[in-house]
């Protein structure tokens, strides 16, 4: 369990900055906590380290294991190729790149591996083992690194994914387009992240559910209440799904897209680097 702010202040906000004729959306705050963004990445990073061990089983009692089926879905539109270069950004315990995995070996055995990008070493460690206990062991290179500082030249892959990551992340619009930097010409970027219901009156029974059930379930079984009531306020605060296709067009992605999952509670986001 980390030391985080507990006490509910304002509401998350995003921040527009304009440097050097950029402008850098940041997410002002820590759930609904405001925070300096360094301090908003560190306790970040603290949130996944404390839950790394139960992130996966959380994941399945939270959602009913529906997760499992917004990712299936998610992979199947990506439709990864056997030579393509891919990174998984915040991959995690590796959910999304074992799914690519079997997905682009069905038909022919891919030589390269799959790049595993997160800023947590305790999440890396969780999937390294998980893909040795599924017979996956030197199909992926785990790497350490900032979404925002992304430690890959440019032009480096044909595909770059990030599910249930974006929101974590600090510097938005710096972080885009750093994924854009590191796609190859004509290259596709895929955003898998909770997002926002159309309709009041069932956003606010999810508000219910997520504010009531997820942090006394974080409490139950990861021992760590905060984490979960930083989750359910990280969800609020992430900009909905037209602001999200902005800030993609804004970090200069083209034909940017998305399609809702179950009705908004997430949604997939998709752009191509012209
Ligand atoms: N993609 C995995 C999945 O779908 O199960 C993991 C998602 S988990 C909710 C969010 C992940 O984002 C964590 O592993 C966390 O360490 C990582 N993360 C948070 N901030 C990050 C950043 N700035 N750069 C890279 N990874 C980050």
């Amino acid at each position: 369990m980390v030391n985080r702010p507990q006490k509910k202040t304002e509401k998350s906000k995003l921040n527009n900055a304009s440097e050097n004729g950029q402008t850098e959306t940041t997410q002002s705050g820590f759930g609904y906590q405001k925070t300096a963004p360094e301090m908003r990445t560190k306790l970040v990073r603290e949130v996944f380290e404390s839950v790394a061990p139960k992130y996966d089983v959380m994941n399945d009692v939270m959602s009913l294991g529906i997760h499992r089926l917004w990712k299936r879905d998610f992979v199947n539109g990506v439709a990864p190729k056997a030579d393509e270069a891919i990174l998984d950004l915040a991959g995690g315990t590796g959910d999304i790149a074992f799914l690519m995995q079997n997905a682009r070996s069905r038909f022919t055995e891919p030589d390269n591996k799959i790049t595993i990008c997160d800023i947590n070493p305790a999440m890396l460690n969780v999937g390294k083992q998980r893909a040795m206990d599924k017979g996956l062991h030197g199909k992926f290179d785990w790497v350490e690194g900032n979404a925002e500082e992304l430690p890959f030249d440019d032009n480096s892959f044909d595909v770059v994914t990030i599910a249930f990551g974006l929101r974590n992340v600090t510097r938005l619009s710096k972080a885009l387009s750093d994924i854009l930097r590191v796609l190859k010409p004509g290259g596709r970027f895929y955003c898998l992240e909770f997002s926002h219901i159309p309709v009041p009156l069932l956003q606010k029974a999810y508000d219910r559910y997520s504010f009531g059930f997820l942090p006394w379930a974080g409490e139950k079984i990861a021992g760590d209440r905060a984490a979960y009531q930083y989750l359910a306020e990280s969800i609020r605060a992430f900009p909905d799904q037209a602001a999200l296709v902005k800030l993609m067009q804004n970090a200069g992605f083209n034909a940017v897209a998305y399609r809702n999952l179950s009705i908004g509670i997430a949604a997939i986001h998709h752009g191509f680097k012209g």
